[in-house]
């Protein structure tokens, strides 16, 4: 059944004066009618976060708000069900993927927030001055203001409550734009954030696109305090022009052309299956996935032939179907342009070793954005499938002699998101790993998450860092206070 989804703001469902459908990545089936955010809109979401700060909620403690959030923790996993339906609708991804990553995250999101906020203090000092007088240096945290939440598709509801449960931990109130791609599931965010007592107005939703629609006319208003963004990095970079004019702070989680060095001392079982949760997650939908393998000449024929032989057993499938471990990409046109790099690969020269196209799929799954888990050798850094995101089920596999070479290859990117280190030496896995030029560098595992480590990257994969303590830093303002004693 098709959904009509609408605009949130101020705690009413809104209509909006277009709309759009949304379609199926699946079988290119109709999902939703989603109403778009016009500039009255996006003004009424702005200005009703607005009241909501300068009303009881700007005056709400950290215990209060602390509790609140673990109600809607709670109440994600009471409509479990329900936004698993939403998010498997929207993005086609399989199902027992969505359960465990996508909607158990959202909830972990809250507590973690709420954790955060009641554990952590701010800076003080006993301050003693040349001449002998004393004073009393303390921080008062205030929240930032009214933050634009800009999200994209590949992790809908982990990525939006991500960013909005430290906002609202923090006592923001936030506008939210999903993206056009997956609009259901910060919908139904809404309902929960009302059924859990979220005031009217800290929890506002836009719907619509970047450029010329809701996005652009969110991160052009002047009454926002700053922007959480989330997605590509030339996006970000729009981004950072728009809120230049009135110097707002951003913080920008962007895209990554993220490696992987595999040393020949790997434990090779671990290493292959750990290199095929990394490439092929979501269809390579990831910001963290591995889309540059580098293997130690000695094992590089044993690791590519496993590799290989790991992605021809994914199975393309319906998100329910029992047999299903790979979803299609998000949409026709990323599928595009997937199959461009893929095509730029073989033009230049590349060994496919498996993939390379659109796989064989029943023909009620034709309207799809259906792709092959994709390997090639041959290429090396200087060709753009080398250096640019694809974000898809796809890597390059290039050997190296030394440790050394294998730095240097890994560092010769302008992005710095992630980065995995396959040895069983550990000395060379601390490292290496502390040698990767990213925000994130694992061994011997990937995407493994704390949520009060930091999270980000370098370079044009972002600016700032959120999680734990980093998200409280983005998402407060201090005031510091000084008394003399
Ligand atoms: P995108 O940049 O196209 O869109 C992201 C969001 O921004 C969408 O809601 C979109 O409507 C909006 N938007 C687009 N143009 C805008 C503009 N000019 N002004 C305001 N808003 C605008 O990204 P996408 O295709 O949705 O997502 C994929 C990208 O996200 C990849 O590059 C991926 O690496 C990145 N990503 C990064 C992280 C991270 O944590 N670093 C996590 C997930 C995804």
């Amino acid at each position: 059944m098709t959904r009509v989804l609408r605009n949130y703001v101020g705690g009413e469902f809104v209509d909006g004066t277009a709309t759009f459908e949304k379609v199926s990545p699946v079988d290119g089936g109709a999902v939703a009618t989603v109403h778009e955010a016009d500039a009255v809109i996006v003004d009424a979401a702005v200005a009703a976060a607005r009241t909501a700060l300068n009303g009881a909620w700007g005056r709400s403690t950290v215990a209060w708000r602390a509790a609140l959030m673990r109600r809607v923790a709670d109440r994600i996993e009471e409509r479990f069900d329900d936004l698993l339906a939403a998010e498997v609708a929207d993005t086609g991804k399989p199902v027992p993927l969505a359960r465990e990553l996508d909607i158990a995250r959202a909830a972990a999101n809250f507590r973690a927030a709420a954790d955060m906020i009641v554990s952590k203090g701010l800076d003080s000092y006993l301050t003693e001055t040349a001449d002998g007088r004393r004073a009393l240096n303390y921080a008062v945290r205030k929240p930032l203001g009214v933050v634009a939440v800009i999200v994209p598709w590949n992790l809908p509801l982990l990525l939006l409550t991500w960013k909005v449960a430290p906002a609202l931990a923090c006592g923001n109130a936030v506008v939210v734009k999903p993206s056009e791609e997956t609009p259901s599931s910060a919908t139904l965010l809404a309902e929960i954030m009302a059924e859990a007592g979220v005031p009217d107005g800290v929890y506002n939703v836009v719907h619509g696109f970047g450029s010329g629609s809701a996005g652009e006319l969110l991160t052009t208003h002047q009454d926002i305090d700053g922007v959480t963004f989330t997605g590509e990095s030339r996006t970000g970079s729009s981004i950072m022009k728009a809120v230049a004019p009135w110097v707002r702070p951003v913080s920008f989680e962007l895209g990554g052309k993220n490696a992987a060095i595999v040393f020949d001392d790997a434990d090779l079982d671990r290493t292959v299956a750990g290199l095929g949760r990394s490439i092929f997650t979501n269809t390579g939908q990831v910001c963290l996935c591995t889309e540059r393998v580098y293997i130690q000449r000695g094992v590089f024929d044993e690791v590519a032939g496993r590799l290989a032989e790991l992605a021809r057993t994914l199975n393309p499938g319906r998100p329910e179907a029992p047999g299903t471990d790979i979803g299609p990409l998000i949409s026709q046109k990323h599928r595009a342009k997937v199959l461009s790099y893929l095509s730029l690969a073989a033009q230049q020269g590349a060994e496919c070793l498996v993939g390379g196209g659109v796989p064989e799929i029943p023909d009620e799954l034709a309207g799809g954005a259906w792709i092959q888990p994709t390997l090639w050798t041959g290429l090396d850094n200087a060709t753009a499938v080398m250096r640019e995101e694809i974000f898809g089920p796809v890597a390059g596999l290039v050997p190296f002699d030394s440790e050394a070479e294998a730095v240097r290859l890994a560092n010769d990117t302008r992005y710095g998101l992630a980065a995995a280190v396959w040895t069983q030496d550990i000395d060379r896995g601390h490292r290496v790993a502390q040698r990767m030029n990213v925000g994130m560098a694992w061994v011997n595992t990937w995407y493994l998450r704390d949520l009060r480590s930091p999270f980000g990257g370098v370079g044009l994969s972002g600016v700032g860092r959120e999680g734990g303590e980093h998200s409280l830093h983005f998402y407060t303002s201090p005031t510091n206070v000084c008394v003399s004693l």
